[in-house]
């Protein structure tokens, strides 16, 4: 995929900035893009990842940060991000407690994730992922506006109702010109751990379709796997706990195509 004709490819020192996006909540968006960002780390890739997400912050947790310690500044009062399993990390619940809920209105959004961009200290970095909120309104046109963004994944589950979403998101995206990078399609499928058989919960091939229609790459399916659930409430991303199931798998191959 890191041909000439890819949309995420950029020339220059700048990291490629490429976002995850979903229709909707709860479709796995956090947990892809925390376990993308670990797999490309370990795979030698400099990675940054904003947890742009302000409403509903779930990547430190996901990741095993602690959010009571407020970030440093240095001295150019840039804020330090956190960094855990090798992914250097900003996310609003480091500026927040942790039951105190985010009530922002769509600017003051922008300005924060604005800041989260060109106010952190990152480094040198080859790559920063933004795991936006989720939703295809004011706020996510707002945010694929403000940055560079090279080039936009779109998590779905194979559910009709999130797949119709999704479709509104990648229509989003091209309305402020984002190429698509790609369709991932996550919770696709139940194998039984006793017997084997495999169960399609939220039936399956949507993501594909889609993909397939409007010409952007597939990058694969991701299946509903209970230890996807502990790992993220342990903290330590599947990628690092189960490299080998086929969830952990897939992850990899997609961290290799973005
Ligand atoms: P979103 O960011 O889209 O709101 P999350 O990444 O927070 O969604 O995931 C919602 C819940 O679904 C979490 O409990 C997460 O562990 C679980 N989850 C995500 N993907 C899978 C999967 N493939 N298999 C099993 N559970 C999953």
């Amino acid at each position: 995929m890191k041909n000439k004709t890819h949309p995420t490819k950029q020339n220059g020192n700048q990291p490629r900035m490429i976002a995850v996006s979903s229709g909707k909540g709860g479709v796995g968006k956090s947990t892809v893009s925390a376990n993308i960002a670990v797999a490309m780390a370990r795979s030698g890739v400099r990675v940054g990842l904003v947890d742009a997400d302000i409403y509903g912050p779930s990547i430190p947790g996901m990741l095993g940060l602690d959010t009571n310690t407020p970030p440093q500044m240095n001295d150019e009062n840039k804020v330090i991000p956190s960094e855990a399993f090798g992914v250097k990390i900003i996310s609003m619940a480091m500026l927040t407690a942790d039951d105190q809920p985010s009530i922002l209105r769509g600017p003051m959004v922008a300005k924060y994730l604005r800041m989260f961009v060109a106010q952190v200290e990152w480094g040198e970095l080859d790559i920063l992922l933004l795991d936006l909120p989720p939703g295809t309104g004011d706020i996510q046109l707002t945010l694929a506006q403000a940055f560079p963004i090279l080039g936009a994944v779109i998590v779905s589950t194979p559910q009709d109702v999130s797949l119709k979403i999704a479709r509104r998101g990648l229509r989003m995206m091209e309305q402020v010109n984002v190429p698509i990078a790609g369709v991932i399609e996550n919770m696709s499928g139940f194998t039984c751990p006793s017997c084997g058989e495999v169960s399609h919960i939220f039936h399956q091939g949507g993501g594909e379709e889609i993909a397939a229609d409007i010409k952007v790459p597939f990058l694969g399916k991701i299946p509903l796997d209970p230890a996807i659930v502990d790992s993220g409430d342990n903290g330590s991303p599947l990628v690092v706990t189960n490299p080998d199931s086929p969830a952990a798998q897939t992850f990899y191959s997609i961290a290799k195509e973005l």
